[in-house]
Order: C-alpha cells, then structure tokens, then sequence
C-alpha cells in the first residue's frame, strides 16, 4: 500500500470519481475537490459499452450499475421507418463474460459511485475550487478558494472539458471545438420493444434509443448544424417534435408523446484533444479536461474510469510520479485518440448521411480496438 503519497483529484465527475476511487483503493490518500456545492448531474441517460462495464468491475461498482442500470448485448441498427435490417455483435471474448452494452441513468451512476467513494472514506470537499497552484520541486502547492494551502505530490485535473487545470497547464491552447451536431436528449418510459442499444439510420438525422433500467429509456437525436445554435428551453419539445418528423413505428410513438413536461436536455457536441503530453511536472489530466470525445462511441466516460483505474495502478507500481505519468501517458494516449478520432469520423458520416454499413463499419472497427485490455 501507498500511503506515502498525497494526491489531490480536482474535480468529482465520473473520471474524477473514478480516479479517487481506484487511487484510494490501493491506500493512497486522496482529498477531493469539487466545484458545485451540491454536486449535480443533470439527469439524462448514458451508454455504457462491455468496456466500460469491464471498468466499472474493477472499480468495484459493476454488480451495483446491474442491478440499476440496464445490459443487453448487441446493437440493433434500424431504418428510419423502424424496420429491422442487422444487428451488430458487440460481444467478445477478451470482456471475460460480463455483458457488452447497456445503459443507465446519469445521477444513478454518480449515485453508485459516490457510495463507493464514501466506503472508502474518501469525502470530497464541496464548493470549493483551487485558486493557485505552484509547482515546487517534487510537490505543488494548492491554494484552495477557501483559504487554505495544501502540497501535493501528484495533481489530478479532472475537471471536464471546460477544465480550468487544461487552461492553466496549457495556456491559449486545446479549447474545446464545435463538431457540427446539436445532441438531443430526452428521458421517456422504455417501450417494450426495445431491448437492447437500437440506432435508426438513413432518416434525417442519428436516432437511437436505449434502456436504461426496466422502465426506462433515452434517445438521442443527433441534429446537424453548422454552428452551435442555443435551443430555448420552454419550446423545445415542439422543435424536436419537428425534427423528427418522417420517422414511423417506436420513433413516431415517442414523438406524438412529447409534450412540454417533456425530460429533454440539447447540447452542441464539442471535442478537446490535448495532442501533447497531459501532464505539466506532477500536475496530470484525465477524462474530459484531457480527451473530450462527441458520443457516438459511447465510450467518453469509459475512458474517464479507465484513465482513474490506469493512474491509480502506475502510480501505485512507480517509484517516483514522473515514472507514473510517463506510464500513464504511454498507456492512455492513444486509446483516448482513438475514440476521439473515429467518434469524429462516424460523426462526418453521419451528417454526409453515410448508408449504415458505413457508419457502423466504424464503430465495429473502434470496438474490436476497445475490447482489448487497456
Ligand atoms: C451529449 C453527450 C452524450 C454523451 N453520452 C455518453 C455515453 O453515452 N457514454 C459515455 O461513456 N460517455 C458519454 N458522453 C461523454 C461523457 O459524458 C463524458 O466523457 C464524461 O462525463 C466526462 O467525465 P469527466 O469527469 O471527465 O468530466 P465532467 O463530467 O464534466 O466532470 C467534471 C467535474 O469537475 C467539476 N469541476 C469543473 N471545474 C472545476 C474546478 N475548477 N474545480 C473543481 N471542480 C470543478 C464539475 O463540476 C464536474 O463535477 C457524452 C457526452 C455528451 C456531451
């Protein structure tokens, strides 16, 4: 055990989480740090892929994501009129059995993860953000925007794809991008015949659909549009509603469901790649803040636990954090490239209106990649 280490992980998203997690796993002391006073997460559903869930095993959470959450293997790839053309086989043998996709709720994961945090005693410090941070010799030294001056021997920026720590590490470089797609959202009752992740392709637009507990579902719709125009919340369901005009069967159901209660989130889809390495001295990034990939890979927050659980093994087996973070980086940097470039590609085709044994040839080709031990 490594209780000769202290490491502060900002930020106490999914990678922040993860990381905080694993690193205090091995014996680590880990302080948490997190801006929102109330540590939110809006209420949207999230994919998981097998490779996610086989992260998610060795955090310790995966009989918990089960049991809430949703798995089934395999996409099912639709027309735009809801007709069945193929499915595509997302199990694989290197996953070890556990299942190869599913679903669930954004605040019942952080919920999951938040009691694994707690068990480990690890309690994140609320409202509070750093305010300067100077690296020293081996150490930095974090003043905290309440007051008070830690040093570190290892910083972890885990702060999103916004990240304050990107901004300061890399100054004037690697702001987030706009990818062309606004990504709608909207939580609804699971409809009983869908099973499994179903994407509905050659329509307007990407749809897809999929469950996230027994009774419930999402689907996204991914609208292209040039630039990174802001939807007014109050009509939002009316716009989609148009959006999705033309689509039949389940879509056509959800559709004529809407209504101004509506649980609809739209986002612009932006991306970050720090194509350098992602550390200054002993101040690292992870997940988002590092390698923010648009989500048609489903593979975002994957990468986030899987940066955690990497970190926490490298540091633990190092001698020195330098060591840690040359392994990390050796290990990570290409698998997060990966998913942020093919994501990029498959959203290409997708606003090209690729047939559908295009977009998913790529999405095949990254999971081959993806299944592998990382
Ligand atoms: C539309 C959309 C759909 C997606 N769908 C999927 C999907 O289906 N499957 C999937 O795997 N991934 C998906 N992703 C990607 C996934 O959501 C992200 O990769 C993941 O949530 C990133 O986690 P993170 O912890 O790195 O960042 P975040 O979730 O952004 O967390 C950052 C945390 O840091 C805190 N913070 C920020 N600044 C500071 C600061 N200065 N000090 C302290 N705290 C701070 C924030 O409050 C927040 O809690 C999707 C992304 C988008 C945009």
């Amino acid at each position: 055990m490594r209780n000769d280490i202290h490491v502060l992980v900002i930020g106490g998203g999914i990678a922040g989480m993860a990381a905080s997690i694993a690193l205090r796993g091995t014996g680590i002391k880990v302080d948490l740090c997190e801006r929102d006073p109330q540590w939110k997460v809006y209420g949207a559903g999230i994919t998981i892929t097998g490779p996610t869930l086989r992260a998610m095993g060795r955090l310790g959470i995966l009989q918990d994501v089960l049991a809430e959450g949703y798995a089934a293997d395999g996409i099912d790839i639709c027309s735009a009129e809801g007709k069945h053309l193929f499915t595509v086989d997302t199990t694989n043998e290197a996953l070890g059995g556990i299942p190869s996709a599913g679903g669930i709720l954004r605040p019942v994961l952080h919920r999951i993860m938040q009691r694994r945090l707690q068990h480990l005693g690890v309690s994140p410090t609320l409202g509070v953000e750093v305010e300067s941070l100077a690296l020293e010799g081996e150490k930095s030294k974090v003043l905290f925007s309440n007051g008070t001056t830690v040093e570190y021997d290892l910083v972890v920026g885990a702060d999103g794809i916004y990240s304050d720590t990107r901004t300061r590490l890399f100054p004037g470089t690697s702001s987030p991008r706009y990818a062309g797609q606004l990504c709608w959202r909207l939580m609804t009752a699971r409809h009983p015949s869908i099973e499994r992740r179903t994407f509905f392709l050659g329509g307007r637009a990407k749809v897809g659909l999929n469950p996230v507990s027994t009774d419930q579902m999402y689907m996204f719709y991914l609208e292209a549009q040039s630039t990174p125009v802001r939807r007014d919340e109050a009509g939002q369901h009316l716009v989609l509603h148009e959006l999705m005009e033309g689509y039949s069967g389940v879509l056509a159901e959800v559709r004529e469901a809407l209504s101004s209660s509506s649980n609809i989130i739209c986002r612009p889809l932006e991306t970050v790649f720090v194509d350098d390495r992602w550390n200054r001295g002993n101040v690292v990034l992870i997940g988002d803040a590092a390698h923010a990939t648009t989500p048609q890979l489903a593979s975002g927050a994957g990468m986030g636990i899987e940066d955690g659980l990497v970190l926490a093994e490298e540091v633990f087996k190092a001698h020195d954090v330098p060591t840690a973070l040359d392994a990390f980086m050796a290990r990570r940097y290409g698998r997060c490239k990966l998913v942020v470039d093919s994501s990029l590609e498959i959203s290409r085709l997708e606003r090209e209106r690729a047939a559908p044994e295009a977009q998913t040839a790529v999405v095949e080709k990254a999971l081959v990649q993806l299944n592998r031990e990382f």
